[in-house]
Parts: C-alpha cells; structure tokens; sequence
C-alpha cells in the first residue's frame, strides 16, 4: 500500500504553503487541488495587501507563483476532489475519484465557497446574470447596469471591479452599516459609478423565462416597501461557507460549519490539521491563510517525526 506522508485538501493559499513547507522538509506532500483550484484568489484581481509587493500583485499569478514555488520543491498536485474522508482509520484514507489515498498526516485547506442568497429562482439563473465572481463574469455586461449584493470588502471590491465595464452599479446592503474596511468603503462611495442601497434585501431575481437577469425584487426593510429594480446582473459578495461537509462530525465545528482548531492548526484527531479560511473566521486574509499553511505543515512535521517517520 502505497502511503503518503502529508496529503494537502486544497490548493488555495493555505495549501500551497504547507505543500512548500513540507516539500522542503522532504516529506513529498501530495496536494489535492479542490473544486476551486487556486481558491479565493484566483478569483481576485488586484492584491494590495500582500507584503512584499510594493505595486500589488494579480490574484491568480500570485497563487500560480505559490504552486510553482511549492512543486519546484517536490510537492504533487492532483486535480480532484475529496469526496470522503476517513479519519477514524490509520493511515487515514481519502476517496479522490475511485481511488483511496492513504495518508500518515492531513492538511485540511480546503477553504470557504462562495455563499449564495437562496431565493427561489437564484440557482436557475446562475451564469445567466446571477453570480458570485466579478472577474469571471463582469466582462460579459459591459455597457449595462449591474447590481452586487453585500456590504463588507468583497462588495466593496466586486463593485469597484465591475465599474470598468457597467454603465452603473447598484451596491444593495441589508443594513445601513457597512462592514468594508474604510478605505474600501471610501473608494467605493467615491466613485461616481457606483450607487448605494441600503437598508434593502433581495427577495427574487427575475426573469428565469427569458433565461436572464432582467430585475431583482427589493424590499426595503425599513418601510416594507418592495418593488422590481430594472438590473442585468446580480453579483453577490456576502461572504463565504467553510468547505467542511465531507469531514462530517469526525472533526468539530462551530455552528457555521468552521473547523475548530487548538494552538492555531491542531485539530482533535491526531495527525490531522486545519489551515486558513475553513478553521478561520476572524481574519481571513491571504497572509494569515499563507501563516497558518505553515503552522500546518510544521506540526505535520513534528507529528511524523514523533511516530517516527
Ligand atoms: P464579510 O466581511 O463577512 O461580509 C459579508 C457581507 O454580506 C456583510 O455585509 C453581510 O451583511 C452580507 N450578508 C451576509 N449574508 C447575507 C444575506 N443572506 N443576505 C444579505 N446580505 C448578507 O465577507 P467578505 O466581504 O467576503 O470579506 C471576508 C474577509 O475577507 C474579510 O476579512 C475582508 O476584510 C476580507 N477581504 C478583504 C479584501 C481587501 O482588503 N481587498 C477584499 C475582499 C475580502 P451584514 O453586515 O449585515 O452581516
């Protein structure tokens, strides 16, 4: 049976540093790339926050860098998907299409996805003017007008983003308190594009018998008024779910589904650790996700070494 030292789940930030760190230890981590390759910033654009990159730097090349930095030191990537994992047994094992991986030690890193609003017709017109990635899919409504839902700093960033090609954007929030950093809040108050609507909620997205966006039903909640807001797009930026489904309860969560961690990365089951934004929900940036990959893979370390490997 052919055993691996480190397997990684994900291939965001996180993932990528604990596969660099253990690569460098010699421990050949083997990364299972996800859903969502790359993760959250590869669905960026511009990262101004990354020390080290006094101009900023593009989402996706700074996570293609991460991959290449990890692979240049013996890491090995696989696309797919984990679809079960057995912590109980050891080695654990790992179901990834039809086969079983086995592994000594875990890395979870499989990140948050995007969370989605849940009305009624959301889902039929995902990609059809309804989504959640500014960069994937705000080329496609160039000249028109386009909606984003959310008021912390991945709104803010959607808005701004998505002003290069709409004729105007519609910034709709819940509330009239905005959790978006100030300085994203400000650069969004202050471009003449973009248009505030707080204190209104979305309660349908229409038209799914014309296969398109064409108005969202708002209600202000404030004075219970509603009424169909003429739009062609919809792009959320509420936030995010941790991707700990297939953990089931061989790992504690908190009541929204985030792994619980002690000293930073351990979790209950020996041998296997959390990383980054599926066991973080306070800080949530690429550095902090990038620190604890390298907790991650420096206690994977010390716990082989410990069982003597
Ligand atoms: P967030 O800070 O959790 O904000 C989510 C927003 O969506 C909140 O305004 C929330 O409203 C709203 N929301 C959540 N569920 C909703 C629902 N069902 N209906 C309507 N509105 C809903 O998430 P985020 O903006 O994705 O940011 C996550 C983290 O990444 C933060 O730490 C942020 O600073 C960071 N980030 C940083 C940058 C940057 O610096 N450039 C860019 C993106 C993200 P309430 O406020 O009413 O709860």
């Amino acid at each position: 049976m052919d055993i691996h030292n480190v397997v990684i789940i994900g291939s965001g930030c996180a993932g990528h540093t604990a596969a660099l760190y253990s690569a460098r230890a010699n421990l050949k981590p083997l990364v299972i790339e996800g859903h969502e390759p790359g993760g959250q910033l590869s669905l960026t654009t511009l990262v101004e926050n990354f020390p080290g990159f006094p101009e900023g730097v593009q989402g996706p090349e700074l996570i293609e860098n991460m991959r290449k930095q990890a692979t240049r030191f013996g890491a090995h990537y696989r696309i797919g998907q984990v679809t079960k994992a057995d912590l109980h047994k050891h080695p654990f094992e790992l179901t990834v299409g039809n086969d079983v991986i086995h592994a000594r030690t875990v890395i979870i890193a499989s990140g948050a996805s995007a969370r989605w609003l849940g009305l009624p017709n959301e889902q039929a017109l995902i990609g059809h003017g309804v989504s959640s990635c500014a960069t994937c899919d705000g080329f496609f409504f160039t000249g028109k007008e386009i909606a984003v839902i959310g008021g912390g700093d991945s709104a803010m960033e959607e808005a701004i983003f998505l002003t290069r090609f709409a004729t105007k954007v519609t910034l709709i929030h819940r509330r009239d308190h905005f959790r978006a950093s100030k300085i994203m809040l400000d650069r969004a108050r202050s471009n003449p594009k973009i248009a505030f609507l707080p204190d209104t909620v979305v309660d349908d997205v229409l038209d799914v018998s014309k296969n398109e966006v064409t108005a969202l039903r708002l209600r202000n909640v404030k004075t219970g008024e509603s009424w169909d807001f003429p739009t062609s797009a919809m792009f959320l930026g509420i936030g995010h779910i941790p991707n700990t489904k297939i953990f089931g309860n061989q790992i504690e969560t908190d009541a929204d589904g985030y792994l619980i961690t002690h000293k930073n990365v351990l979790t209950k089951v020996p041998g296997v650790f959390a990383c980054g934004d599926v066991q973080d929900r306070r800080y949530r940036q690429a550095i902090t996700a990038a620190g604890s990959g390298c907790m991650a893979a420096y206690e994977a370390e010390k716990f082989l070494e410990e069982e003597g490997h």
